[in-house]
C-alpha cells in the first residue's frame, strides 16, 4: 500500500519541509523523533478465569511544551508506529493552531465492540493506573483525550482513577479531557472536531485565487461533499456543514457500505437512521455502492475523509477526483498519493490543520479545569445588562422601541458554549492564513502541507530557542 510506515510519512512530509524552515540539523532533528515511548501490558480476567494480556501504549513526542496532549486510540490496528506517528501529528497540530502543548498519543490494542461495558471499565482503569506509575499523566505532564474508539465515558473512566490515586491533588481534574460536561467536562468539546473542519472549509474556500484555480466559486453554500467515516468528526462536520454551510453531501461511506444521493443526504436524518438500525444502509432516498471504496473516487467539490489513515494511497490516488481534499482523520493520504494528487492540482487541506478543533477545545477545557470556574459565568449578566443600558439609551434618544424578538437577540450575554464557538472560529481563521501566508510567500513550497509543516516546525524551533538548548 505504501512504502512508508504511518511514522516514515509524517517523517518524510517532515523532510520536504525542513529544508524551508533556515534551522539548524540538530535542532530539526530535536523536533522530529519521538521523545519518550511507553509500552504496557494490561491484563484482563476473564469470566472463565482466563487472562488476556493487552497491548497498550502512550507516546509523548515533543516535551518543548508542557504538558504534552493528545487522544487514546481504541482499535485493532493500534501499534508502536501508528501512535508514534499519531503523537508526532499532535505536536504540529497543536503549533498550528495556538496550543501551548506538546505532542502526545496513547492506544490499546483492542476492538471496544468485542469487550463488555463493565470490561472496557477495567480496561481503561488499568492503562490509567499504569499511566500514573510511569508519570505519564497529569495536568502539568501529559492529558489524554478521546480519539478513534473512545469518548466522553472513556475519559470519565480516566479522571474517576486518576483522582482516586492522587487524592487532593486541587488540579486533578485537568488531567484529561473530554470529559463529560458534567465531569468538568466543557459544552461544544464533542462537536468541536467537526465544527473545525467545517470553519476550517469555509475559511480555505473564502480566497478567489485558490478556488479560481480549482475551478470553483468562492464559498461553501451549494459544495457537494463526501464523508468517509460517520462517526464523531464525520457526523459534525456533516451536519454543520450541511446547516451552517450549506454543503450538500451527496455521499457517506461506512465499514459497512456506503450511500449516495445526488439531491444530497440530510446527514441530521441519515444519523437517526444509523442509530436506529446499526447501519447507514436502507437509508431512504439513497441508493447504495457496488463498494465502500468507490465513495472516494465519486466526482466531488469536497472529500472528507473521516477514518483512519492511509486511506487514499498510491492504489486509488489516481482514481479520485475530488478538487478539495479534507483531512479531517490523522493521515489518510499516503506521501505517494499526495504526489499524484497534488500534480492534478487538488487541494488538500491537511490533518493537522483542518482536524485541529479536538485538541483546540481540549484546551479550553483544560484551561477551565485549572481556573475552576466556568466560562460565561463572570461577565455572562454583567454583558446583558450593557446591552440593556444601550438599548434603553437608543430608544430613550430615539423615541423608538426596539421590537421584543430583536431586544432579545442584542441583549444576550454570552455563555460558555457560545465562547467556546467563538474561540474556535477565530482559532481555525488564524491559524488558516498563517499557513496560508507562509504557503505563498516562500518559494518553491508545492502544498498547503508542506507549509503547514514549517508553520510548525518554526514555531516550535523558537520554543526551543527560548529554552536556550540551542542557539
Ligand atoms: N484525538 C484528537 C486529535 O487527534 C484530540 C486530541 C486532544 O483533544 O487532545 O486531535
Amino acid at each position: 500500500m505504501s512504502a512508508y510506515s504511518f511514522f516514515q510519512g509524517v517523517e518524510k512530509y517532515f523532510d520536504q519541509a525542513a529544508p524551508f524552515t533556515g534551522l539548524p540539523q540538530g535542532l530539526l532533528q530535536q523536533i522530529k523523533g519521538c521523545n519518550a515511548v511507553l509500552r504496557v501490558q494490561v491484563p484482563l480476567k476473564l469470566a472463565n478465569g482466563d487472562v488476556e494480556v493487552l497491548e497498550a501504549y502512550r507516546v509523548q513526542h515533543s516535551n518543548h511544551r508542557q504538558p504534552t496532549k493528545g487522544g487514546i486510540r481504541y482499535s485493532e490496528d493500534v501499534n508502536q508506529d501508528e501512535v508514534m506517528a499519531l503523537a508526532a501529528l499532535m505536536t504540529y497540530k497543536c503549533a498550528v493552531v495556538d496550543v501551548p502543548f506538546g505532542g502526545a498519543k496513547g492506544g490499546i490494542k483492542i476492538n471496544p465492540k468485542k469487550y463488555t461495558v463493565e470490561q472496557l471499565e477495567r480496561i481503561t482503569r488499568r492503562y490509567t493506573a499504569e499511566l500514573v506509575r510511569k508519570n505519564f499523566i497529569g495536568p502539568g505532564l501529559d492529558v489524554p483525550a478521546p480519539d478513534y474508539g473512545t469518548g466522553p465515558r472513556e475519559m470519565a473512566w480516566i479522571v474517576d482513577t486518576y483522582t482516586a490515586l492522587k487524592h487532593g491533588e486541587i488540579d486533578a481534574a485537568g488531567c484529561v479531557t473530554g470529559k463529560p460536561v458534567n465531569q468538568n467536562g466543557i459544552q461544544g468539546r464533542t462537536e468541536a472536531t467537526g465544527r473545525g473542519v467545517f470553519y476550517g472549509l469555509r475559511t480555505a474556500c473564502s480566497f478567489e485565487d485558490d478556488m479560481k484555480a480549482l475551478g470553483l466559486t468562492t464559498g461553501l453554500e451549494g459544495k457537494t461533499m463526501v464523508i468517509q467515516g460517520l462517526g464523531n468528526v464525520g457526523s459534525y462536520t456533516g451536519l454543520i456543514s450541511q446547516k451552517e454551510g450549506g454543503v450538500k453531501v451527496i455521499c457517506v461511506a461506512e465499514h459497512d457500505g456506503a450511500i449516495y444521493n445526488a439531491a444530497g443526504l440530510d446527514v441530521e436524518a441519515l444519523i437517526a437512521h444509523r442509530d436506529k438500525t446499526g447501519s447507514i444502509l436502507g437509508f431512504a432516498g439513497a441508493t447504495q455502492l457496488a463498494t465502500r471504496g468507490e465513495a472516494l473516487e465519486l466526482e466531488c467539490d469536497i472529500l472528507v475523509p473521516a477514518a483512519l489513515e492511509n486511506q487514499i494511497n498510491a492504489d486509488n490516488a489516481a482514481r479520485i477526483k475530488a478538487k478539495i481534499i479534507a483531512e479531517a482523520a490523522n493521515g489518510p493520504v499516503t506521501p505517494e498519493a499526495e504526489a499524484i494528487l497534488l500534480q492534478r492540482g487538488c487541494l488538500i487541506i491537511p490533518d493537522m490543520y483542518i482536524n485541529a478543533g479536538g485538541v483546540t477545545v481540549s484546551y479550553f477545557e483544560w484551561l477551565k479545569n485549572l481556573s475552576h470556574v466556568r466560562f460565561g459565568r463572570m461577565q455572562k449578566r454583567f454583558e446583558q445588562k450593557a446591552y440593556e443600558n444601550i438599548i434603553n439609551t437608543v430608544e430613550s434618544l430615539t423615541g423608538k422601541k426596539v421590537d421584543e424578538r430583536d431586544r432579545a437577540i442584542i441583549v444576550r450575554g454570552a455563555d460558555e458554549v457560545d465562547l467556546v464557538r467563538s474561540g474556535l472560529e477565530e482559532t481555525m481563521i488564524t491559524a488558516y492564513h498563517g499557513i496560508r501566508n507562509t504557503w505563498k510567500s516562500i518559494a518553491g513550497l508545492n502544498s498547503l502541507r508542506t507549509a503547514a509543516f514549517v508553520y510548525a516546525i518554526k514555531k516550535i524551533g523558537n520554543d526551543y530557542a527560548a529554552l536556550g538548548i540551542f542557539p
